[in-house]
């Protein structure tokens, strides 16, 4: 390789000295073998979703170079997660798990702090210890991905067992329910459906929550709580302990299942449609985690460039995004509803025939009959991810743009038109601000909705970088605003986000690092993930 391509200079922890660092790496690799010690050297590349890098954010907001690991190693087991862990107290040397690393939108591998060292868990933990046929449960380490969980599945046969991915299904099964991510069947909240976690404290200690505590129990994975506080709770969307095992309850097949989409005409006919679907919802009638989609999206995710659509400069005109869709086989509309019914044939019936009539009450409301969908149409993606098959296809959207990115806005409100139409609004006016085109869809959970509106942008133009940030910390402010907050937020967003939590005096922040102080006293874990800086570090200007 020539000279440039092999050096970099590596970023190294602020406040270690070079040899100190090095040495203390050296001492490292004697514990775990120099081959699990990597020094972040190289140049950085990106690669794509299934080649991601771990030593940053291959769909970086910020200049790349600002939050870059200084290291990468991989532990094998828990015992050298522990060893890992008492070596950074040792050296004051700031690390930061991940399982896999595929947290794209949210920040993918890049550490919080720069030149922490990124502990990449997923490269060689990655055993699906136990999956019990007769409970419907599993037990897996942090580099299980959906996928991986699927495909071992039907190795096995078992047929009457399903997964649950979300929209991409390369991601980590305890990553994506660490940071409370989402999936599509009727157990498409991840972190409600886990059972039992095994942790590494940031001082080094191991200890299993729920069931696991109590020896020789089998009930590990079927109970989730145990005896005495629920202490899981703590190490979800926080930095307080390396989850090195996740027990993860498995649907049942439901025996039948059959996608349904139905569109609607006009933006107004948000509110109308949200106050549908929230009785149905919640009496179970519409049972996933279905999608509420604008069109636009549907468009965008046929992978074409927006410039295939419009040359113009300016955010895409809603005439250009309504002719477009008129040529598609979904046909014109503004809305898009992708839902499923499970079960046999003539329970699917009884519901769907509810649905048909309430979704019709909406004037213009169209039920598409899929027999008249191409294969490589977008709700074949859904069909599949909504009964538990993994996917690829949603990474589409982000060609919208040259070196496409995206960022996500996430506010969460209750399943009510008047909030969707307020949220919509603030984020819309922000968007056309900021010259972004508008990508929002609704999650709708089962009293809640998650509104997550992506912003896809070339991560090569630092001014479309900046423009992107803006208009998401416009967005997280006007939303606080009126009281609604995000349920989950990009790294460089996270103590803007943990600012809007701030009832009593930041009372919940006060907590939250009390129990940092008590856990992680020398402040070596992921310091400001989720806006939690330990003593070390706090009112020092870490916080972005
Ligand atoms: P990781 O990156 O491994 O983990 C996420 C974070 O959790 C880490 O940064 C770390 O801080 C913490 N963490 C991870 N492991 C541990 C551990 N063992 N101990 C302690 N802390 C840990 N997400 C959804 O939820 N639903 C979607 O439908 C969805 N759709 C997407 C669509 C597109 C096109 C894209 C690009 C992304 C989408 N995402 C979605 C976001 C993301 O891809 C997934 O959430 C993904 O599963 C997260 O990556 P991961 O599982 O590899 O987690």
């Amino acid at each position: 390789k020539p000279q440039k391509e092999r050096q970099r200079l590596p970023v190294l922890p602020q406040g270690i000295e070079r040899e100190a660092f090095f040495a203390a790496l050296d001492e490292l690799s004697g514990q775990i073998g120099a081959e699990n010690v990597e020094v972040n050297d190289k140049p950085l590349k990106d690669g794509w979703y299934m080649e991601h890098p771990n030593t940053h954010d291959m769909m970086t907001i910020l200049d790349e170079e600002e939050l870059v690991a200084s290291a990468v190693v991989y532990p094998s087991s828990t015992g050298e997660v522990q060893a890992i862990v008492r070596w950074a107290n040792k050296h004051l040397i700031p690390i930061y798990p991940i399982s896999i690393g595929r947290n794209l939108g949210y920040g993918g591998a890049a550490p919080r702090v720069r030149g922490s060292v990124v502990l990449d868990l997923g490269k060689r933990m990655k055993q699906i210890i136990n999956i019990d046929p007769d409970d419907h449960t599993c037990l897996v380490e942090p580099g299980v991905s959906f996928y991986a969980l699927y495909e071992a599945i039907k190795e096995k046969g078992y047929d009457h067992l399903w997964t649950d991915p979300p929209d991409l299904g390369g991601g980590s099964i305890i990553g994506n329910t660490l940071d409370r991510g989402v999936g599509y069947t009727p157990y498409g909240d991840h972190w409600a459906c886990h059972s039992g976690l095994e942790v590494v404290l940031p001082t080094g200690e191991v200890f299993r929550t729920g069931m696991g505590a109590l020896p020789g129990s089998n009930t590990w994975q079927t109970f989730p709580y145990g005896f005495g506080p629920y202490s899981d709770g703590i190490f979800s969307q926080s930095n307080y302990g390396i989850v090195t095992k996740m027990g993860m309850t498995l649907m049942a097949n439901p025996g039948g299942h059959e996608s349904f989409m139905y569109t609607f005409q006009k933006e107004e006919d948000l509110a109308q449609l949200i106050e549908i679907i929230r009785p149905l919802r919640i009496s179970n009638i519409l049972e996933n985690v279905a999608q509420l989609r604008h069109v636009i999206q549907t468009i965008a995710v046929r992978g074409q460039p927006r410039t295939t659509y419009y040359q113009g400069s300016g955010t895409i005109p809603d005439d250009v995004v309504h002719a477009t869709a008129a040529t598609l086989p979904t046909g014109d509309c503004t809305w898009i509803y992708y839902g499923m019914a499970y079960g046999p044939a003539h329970i699917r019936q009884h519901k769907l025939g509810i649905i048909d009539a309430e979704f019709k009450r909406v004037r213009g409301a169209r039920r598409v009959d899929p027999a008249t969908l191409p294969a490589d149409e977008y709700f074949w993606s859904r069909d599949r991810i909504a009964s538990g098959v993994p996917d690829l296809h949603e990474l589409r959207w982000v060609n919208w743009v040259p070196n496409g990115a995206h960022v996500a806005f996430s506010p969460v409100s209750p399943i009510r038109g008047a909030d969707a139409e307020r949220l919509l609004a603030l984020a819309r006016r922000r968007h056309d601000d900021a010259g972004f085109d508008f990508f929002p869809a609704f999650c709708v959970g089962l009293r809640e909705m998650h509104l997550i509106i992506e912003i896809v942008f070339d991560r090569d133009d630092p001014e479309r970088r900046a423009a992107a940030m803006a208009c998401l910390r416009h967005m997280i402010d006007d939303a606080a605003a009126c009281g609604y907050g995000e349920y989950r937020t990009h790294l460089v967003l996270m103590d803007q986000v943990a600012g809007t939590y701030s009832w009593n005096d930041n009372a919940l922040m006060k907590f939250n690092e009390k129990l940092k102080d008590a856990l992680d006293p020398n402040g070596i874990l992921s310091p400001g993930r989720c806006g939690i800086w330990p003593k070390r570090y706090r009112g020092r200007g870490w916080e972005m």
